[in-house]
């Protein structure tokens, strides 16, 4: 914690922190889901309030809590998402291919989760290692064969594996670098661990799209960091590491991966990663205007959202959501929402059903029990996944029920 009467400092180069990107104000940790109302009056809310440091406009929230204490009983298993293992498949063809792995290869994916990745590489015979914090979620990888760590990553964990003779060949960092509070001691650990001449990809949410799309819900306690490749590039330059390729693919409302290596390696600087440090420039990243004109536009997607609510409430409509995961309750808890205005939520995981989310205390019901319910309307929280959830909800035109995304602005859909 740090002394809230002088302004944080950028948990990357340390300057202070004296720009605001936008104040969301204080909610509950967007995945410490309820058993029970009573547990409500011990519901704790921390401010969530995002700054952007000027120096090397990182953009970032406070620590609020002990990584252990957010990732110890983490309630997320990446095979849940269909569309993610798919995305999982394709990226290990392709960077298979591309960086000729073999049965002489290591893979090492860092936060693997239940190893929703790494099985794609073992399945073609390459040898594999996961580092996983969550030691819930490391078991269920190590029950299907998947060889897993459980340790935070960084320079210790990176110095304890190389010492046991482990050196990467690849390495992935998936929807993590922006979890993790101490991002550059987290990258300096890849250089440690990579062969000279491997590769290390990162894959996050790209800044640029969360200011363009007015993302705000994807700003959560856990999600520390909100990159760019100009704060990206920046940390490579400090931790021994350099990037040499992007991509831009949409998962999350649009991500970067991005292909890094170790500075004295051997792989050329891609024309497309040229032109995208040309996009986040003129885009005015590397000036604090960009940034400045975030807040009023989260005001209007309030507004909007809230004005859908009234009206809703007016015609007597039953309101619902879908997707109890935490940049739903960012978004529900950012506009205040409630049980009053959304009866209920679906959600496909088990383990989070018969729960309540945090802060609007909607209950969390199985996708089959909306046949019961026969909403008017199904807000589709996780808005990336807006297709897939069609197709998996299409059941509710048979009572006239309409889709709903509130980001950037709310619609109702066809
Ligand atoms: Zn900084």
């Amino acid at each position: 914690m740090s002394d809230r009467l002088s302004p944080p400092r950028c948990r990357f180069c340390g300057a202070a922190l004296t720009t605001t990107f936008v104040d969301l104000g204080k909610t509950p940790l967007a995945n410490s889901y309820l058993d029970k109302i009573e547990d409500a009056a011990n519901e704790r809310r921390y401010p969530l309030h995002a700054r952007v440091c000027a120096e090397c406009f990182l953009v970032q929230v406070d620590d609020v809590e002990t990584p252990e204490a957010i990732f110890s009983d983490y309630a997320y298993f990446s095979s849940f998402a269909a569309s993610w293992v798919e995305h999982a498949g394709r990226y290990a063809e392709a960077t298979t291919a591309r960086f000729r792995l073999g049965s002489q290869s290591l893979v090492v994916e860092i936060a693997s989760n239940d190893g929703y990745l790494l099985q794609h590489f073992q399945a073609a015979g390459i040898p594999v290692l996961g580092v996983e914090p969550a030691a819930n979620v490391a078991q269920a990888a190590i029950a299907k064969g998947v060889p897993t760590e459980v340790a935070f990553f960084g320079r210790a964990t990176a110095e304890a594996l190389a010492a046991r003779g482990f050196r990467a060949d690849l390495m992935a960092a998936n929807n993590v670098l922006a979890h993790v509070p101490d991002i550059r001691d987290f990258v300096a650990g890849f250089a440690l661990l990579l062969k000279s001449d491997g590769v290390a990809t990162f894959e996050f949410p790209h800044l640029l799209n969360l200011i363009r799309e007015t993302q705000f819900d994807t700003i959560y306690h856990e999600h520390f960091s909100y990159l760019s490749l100009v704060a990206v590039e920046a940390i490579f330059a400090a931790t021994g590491l350099r990037a040499f390729d992007v991509e831009e693919i949409p998962t999350h409302g649009g991500s970067l991966r991005l292909y890094a290596c170790r500075e004295e390696a051997m792989h050329g600087e891609t024309e497309r990663l040229m032109a995208l440090r040309m996009k986040e420039h003129e885009a005015g990243l590397e000036s604090l205007a960009a940034y400045r004109g975030f807040a009023p536009r989260v005001e209007a997607v309030k507004r909007s959202f809230h004005a859908f609510l009234a009206k809703a409430r007016a015609e007597g409509k039953t309101v619902t959501a879908y997707g109890a995961a935490a940049k739903g309750n960012t978004f529900l808890n950012v506009c205040g929402v409630t049980r009053r205005d959304i009866a209920f939520v679906f959600d496909r995981s088990t383990a989070k059903q018969g729960k309540l989310l945090p802060g609007s205390h909607i209950p969390i019901l199985a996708p089959e029990r909306i046949g019961e319910i026969k909403p008017d309307y199904l807000v589709v929280l996780p808005w990336n996944l807006i297709d897939e959830i069609k197709t998996d909800m299409a059941a509710i035109a048979q009572w006239g029920g309409r889709f709903v995304v509130a980001v950037p602005e709310t619609r109702v859909l066809p």
